[in-house]
């Protein structure tokens, strides 16, 4: 009678064992992660034409498996946008989008979103910030009063806000950004975004200090090409000055050079995809002439200071189109090799059409992980956090998700503990 277990085989990195992993999402844009059923009953309540009023109907239009380019992928923000122009929908949005984390045992996240996107009339950008707090808070309460996270079998879950500041904009953008053009009608537009970048790091460091709202970083989205990372070092000293986390959004759809850029003017701690960071032949800077010599330097001070890219595989096979349909093209195998720290993340749970799990399982089967190689990854995005307490605290909390890693691992077969020599 055979009574013992068969061995585990290889492969056995199986979705149930990655949805049990505790995991973190450093990289989710509010505006993009809406449930979709909200974002219909939002519309409607608000008066929003969206064109289709069904689930299905808005994945066949707008919110798609693939993208046929940038724009299209863009689309869905005018309506997620259009509809969290309140407090009661930022709240609702936030809330949702923290249990959904939970739901897939996402116990760490931080939320970005560009409140400036969302001021009208008079609600604020400080209001933005306390609506979207709220939510994060209501629902971290909620979450933390579980059994398993009492007892201590499972790691409370903790979030933070991530604010991020455009590189570009048009007054079409927001009544806020119309006002900078309008009050600055001569000056040139690269001043224009710099002043407003300034201007939300100010508000956003009073936020955090008469408002207690938990933000944690500050991150810069919207093109790369054309509009450049050090238009906004100001306003990154500012938070730099302040012990903020500081995250930029490069290598995404520009070379090396832009990375340097957010490292070296916007003291970055992480970089937001940070795709072409090994790509040589993307350099356009024409003064850099040993272009491998250059990408290696940078990799070399990227892996060594420890600076964590926010892989999102998914978002990037929509915008990127050689790997649409061939995600071993991804570098994210080479950047393991290069021993860059890197973390998986969503991007956008609703835009993208993916969810934490299906980014790991992406990654595990795409870049065949072994159960050690996947347990460092995702204990990055827990150790690299803008965790918002203090660091002793932050020490016991990753000590803990390890201890409930290497658990889940043990139950499904895998040791992954590192071995005493
Ligand atoms: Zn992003």
């Amino acid at each position: 009678m055979a009574t013992r277990k068969p061995a585990p085989r290889k492969s056995s990195l199986t979705r149930e064992l990655i949805a049990a992993l505790p995991k973190s999402d450093l990289h989710v844009h509010l505006d993009g992660s809406l449930r979709l059923e909200t974002l219909i009953e939002l519309a409607k309540e608000r008066k929003v034409r969206l064109p289709s009023s069904t689930p299905s109907g808005l994945r066949d239009l707008v919110f798609k498996r693939a993208y046929k380019n940038l724009p299209e992928y863009l689309r869905g923000f005018e309506f997620t946008v259009a509809c969290l122009q309140d407090a009661e929908s930022l709240e609702r949005a936030a809330y949702e989008l923290c249990w959904d984390c939970r739901n897939e045992n996402v116990f760490y996240v931080e939320i970005r979103f560009a409140p400036q996107l969302h001021v009208n009339g008079g609600f604020g950008v400080r209001q933005v910030l306390a609506a979207v707090a709220r939510g994060m808070n209501r629902a971290k309460r909620e979450i933390n009063r579980g059994a398993e996270i009492k007892d201590g079998t499972l790691p409370r879950f903790e979030c933070g806000i991530i604010v991020c500041a455009m590189r570009f904009f048009l007054p079409v953008f927001s009544e806020h950004y119309r006002a900078y053009f309008e009050a600055m009608p001569s000056a040139p537009k690269e001043e224009i975004y710099s002043l407003a970048s300034l201007e939300l790091a100010r508000v956003t460091v009073k936020a955090i200090e008469e408002d207690g709202v938990p933000v944690v970083g500050l991150d810069l989205a919207g093109q790369e090409r054309g509009f450049p990372a050090e238009d906004h070092a100001p306003a990154y000293q500012l938070v730099h000055d302040h012990f903020l986390g500081k995250t930029v959004h490069a290598g995404e759809d520009y070379g090396p050079e832009s990375i340097f850029q957010a490292i070296t003017d916007c003291h970055a701690d992480r970089i937001g995809h940070g795709t072409w960071l090994l790509s040589p032949n993307r350099i356009h800077d024409q003064g850099i002439k040993d272009k491998k010599g250059y990408v290696e330097k940078l990799a070399n001070y990227v892996a060594d200071r420890r600076i964590t890219l926010e892989v999102c595989l998914t978002s990037n096979q929509q915008t990127i189109p050689e790997m649409r349909d061939d995600l071993s093209k991804h570098p994210f195998k080479r950047m393991r090799k290069a021993r860059i720290s890197v973390t998986l993340c969503t991007d956008n749970r609703l835009v993208s059409r993916t969810t934490v799990t299906d980014e790991v399982v992406k990654a595990v089967d795409t870049f065949k992980l072994k159960p050690r190689e996947l347990k460092d990854v995702l204990i990055y995005g827990f150790k690299r956090s803008f965790y918002p307490g203090p660091y002793h605290e932050k020490r016991d909390y990753v000590r803990q998700v390890l201890n409930t890693m290497e658990r889940v691992f043990a139950e499904h077969g895998h040791d992954v503990r590192m071995s005493v020599r």
